[in-house]
């Protein structure tokens, strides 16, 4: 090789590695616009309907990216940790759908948006005969059945240990949010029974619920959830841990869903403006995945009507548009 040679590609190494860092920065420093932008934000209420919910700080906002190659960026509370609640749906739905396949879930289940609010009982008379979704509650409930186990705890112990490799850390219940459902969930045993009346859930009932609720209750924050939404962006590895979680076909299937049904009635809307699976919780967690390039969370309690957190949509809409990270967005050729 020539000295020319070498200096091109020294040349051609420095400018590549400076562009990479000068974009790293550019979505620093993107997160926290976003951060100060809809930080005095005081729309929305916490969810009451499960007490303990009411009780958590409504001032606590974290947003955090994390990149495929496992780079971090964060604004605000990040470490602020609340319950998982509906966005541990996602994960449990790839759960089943790694270890069984996706026409267990086809058939089982459904895949269908239902437009109703994430606890309808009309949902499930309307869709009977064509199935719902994992991401709202009846459908949740019945992929919970799914996970393979011989005995709740066997199940229980599946979920928890796959939410975990996910995070990357080990993943624990916030008791009293747990006690607290527990104690008030005759909305959701309803549903599951109902479930038992078409022959939709295929383990008990009400241990169904009860493990349901439990990972409701894992406690999370705003670095966990991007770690968990950049493992699916990554198609199944953690790229933190840089362990393989799920299969990639699993992700293939879980993705669609989000997209779906991710914010229930609102999933229209919110793939109107953003183009990207998502997953809220009544928590105040939302998370968007970026597929091939981010995980998107925001950690802020305080919800819309639907249930989904206010400073989480205007946060991720925001970065979303400044980074240009709807894959709808197709810039042609001049
Ligand atoms: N555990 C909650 C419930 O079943 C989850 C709902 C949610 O986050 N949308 O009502």
């Amino acid at each position: 090789m020539n000295i020319q040679k070498i200096l091109a590609i020294a040349v051609f190494w420095v400018i590549s590695f400076s562009s990479i860092a000068q974009n790293q920065q550019e979505i620093q420093q993107v997160v926290e616009q976003a951060y100060r932008e809809f930080k005095g934000i005081q729309e929305g209420k916490n969810a009451d309907y499960i007490k303990e919910l009411a009780k958590v700080d409504s001032s606590i906002f974290g947003i955090v990216m994390v990149d495929t190659d496992g780079n971090i960026y964060s604004a605000g509370d990040h470490f602020s940790q609340v319950s998982i609640q509906s966005v541990s749906k996602a994960f449990v739905l790839s759960l089943v759908l790694n270890q069984s396949g996706p026409a267990v879930i086809k058939e089982n289940v459904g895949a269908n948006a239902t437009g109703f609010p994430f606890n309808s009982i009309i949902a499930m008379e309307i869709n009977r005969e064509s199935g719902i979704n994992s991401m709202v509650n009846a459908g949740a409930i019945a992929t919970t059945s799914l996970v393979n186990g011989e005995t709740a705890n066997d199940k229980w112990e599946a979920i928890v240990s796959k939410l975990s490799e996910f995070a990357g850390r080990t993943l624990e219940v916030d008791e009293p949010v747990y006690i607290s459902e527990a104690g008030d969930n005759q909305r959701n045993v309803a549903q599951a029974h109902l479930l038992k009346a078409y022959n939709k859930i295929y383990f008990d009932a009400d241990q169904s619920v009860d493990i349901y609720t439990r990972q409701c209750a894992l406690s999370v924050h705003a670095r966990d959830l991007a770690t968990m939404a950049a493992t699916l962006a990554s198609g199944g590895i953690n790229p933190i841990t840089n362990k393989r979680v799920v299969s990639a076909e699993a992700v293939s299937y879980t993705l669609p869903v989000m997209a779906t049904a991710g914010l229930y009635e609102n999933s229209g809307k919110w793939l109107y403006q953003t183009g990207l699976p998502g997953k809220s919780g009544v928590g105040g967690a939302l998370i968007a995945v970026v597929p091939g390039k981010f995980g998107i969370a925001v950690v802020s309690p305080p919800l819309d009507e639907a249930g989904n957190s206010v400073k989480g949509q205007l946060a991720i809409n925001y970065i979303v548009e400044k980074l240009k990270l709807n894959p709808y967005l197709v810039a042609s050729n001049p």
